[in-house]
């Protein structure tokens, strides 16, 4: 599903500059923010992006006069604060959770372009060396001999070796299960799958998935490389409690400030679906001076177009959209 888009960008009409201009020229200033989550790193769960790919989406972008803005620009542009006038298609790239392979694979290649990326983080998680609980899911699953039963919050969840003809969907379906449930229920629930299957979870991350530490984004920051907040350790917000809700995203935010020189100003829910945040949320990034937050909602942006829902720009997933809407968000047609 990810090619249509590389093949979209990169022959065609929109292959020629001339045509390119044309209808960017049309279009006006319609623009999208795309998000990337891992490259090329390891054959399992999830690939990620191949260098290759992620060259050839860029090359394409580039040749076609897309301009490249960074995340806070293009989400400036959406609220109808950037002081630019803008004629020109515009795209950002956001990349959520900043994996190792964030600074190891997927950097030079932005850095190749010349093209402003944004990563975003979740600064407990970093801290302590921590790993994201739905790799923890598919690494015990991918490590299981056996099925289990498992009943959590009165849902019986079966959970057969990843290997097996219905693995892949069975932990899909308790993954979408736990986004559900409360930070403890969800931890207990892979403790529990951890103890039912006798496999031992370590502690630190396995190398594949390991986070890029913040001495390694601290390097990484330059004009064009930014990083922003994405919550503590990524709960689904709306199953947070007031005050958990609200520590993770002033703590977050307050955190990033602290580590980078120059950060984000955008703030990034996880998850991002409409069912992950709301109007409680969006209070809180009120009173934390940020010009904005990102979702996972599918929606183009024009100047202003996100004038009143600053916390709820939407982005496109570069995995998953399909070619012609593509070329419909960005060139209206
Ligand atoms: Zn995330």
């Amino acid at each position: 599903m990810r090619l249509p888009l590389v093949r979209f960008l990169a022959e065609g009409v929109f292959a020629s500059s001339l045509a390119g201009r044309a209808i960017a020229s049309v279009a006006g200033a319609r623009g999208a923010i795309f998000f990337l989550h891992r490259f090329d790193c390891f054959p399992g769960q999830e690939a990620g992006h191949r260098v290759e790919e992620l060259r050839a989406i860029l090359d394409a972008v580039r040749r076609v006069d897309i301009d490249i803005v960074s995340v806070d620009e293009a989400v400036r542009i959406a609220i109808g604060q950037s002081p630019a006038r803008r004629s020109r298609p515009f795209v950002a790239f956001s990349v959520d959770d900043c994996y190792w392979d964030f600074t190891s694979i997927c950097l030079p290649v932005f850095l190749e372009f010349d093209a402003p990326v944004t990563g975003f983080v979740c600064p407990g998680l970093v801290e302590q060396n921590d790993w994201f609980w739905w790799d923890k899911l598919w690494y015990l699953a991918s490590r299981a001999r056996r099925s289990v039963t498992l009943e959590i919050s009165g849902i019986t969840f079966h959970v057969p070796p990843l290997s097996s003809a219905e693995g892949t969907e069975a932990l899909n379906r308790l993954r979408e299960g736990l986004k559900a449930i409360s930070h403890d229920q969800r931890t207990h629930a892979v403790q529990q799958l951890a103890l039912a299957l006798d496999i031992e979870l370590p502690a630190a991350p396995p190398d594949e998935f390991t986070l890029a530490s913040f001495d390694a984004l601290r390097a990484a920051e330059s004009p064009l490389v930014q990083f922003g907040a994405h919550t503590m350790t990524h709960p689904v917000l709306a199953t947070c409690s007031d005050t958990e809700a609200r520590w993770q995203i002033e703590e977050s935010i307050s955190r990033v400030r602290a580590a980078f020189v120059q950060p984000s100003r955008v703030f990034c829910y996880p998850n991002g679906t409409q069912a992950d945040f709301g109007p409680r949320e969006m209070r809180i990034l009120d009173g934390c001076d940020v010009a904005g937050a990102i979702t996972t909602l599918s929606g183009a942006l024009l100047p202003g177009s996100h004038t009143g829902q600053r916390h709820a720009v939407p982005r496109f997933t570069i995995g998953k959209e399909p070619a012609f809407a593509v070329r419909r968000i960005l060139f209206g047609r």
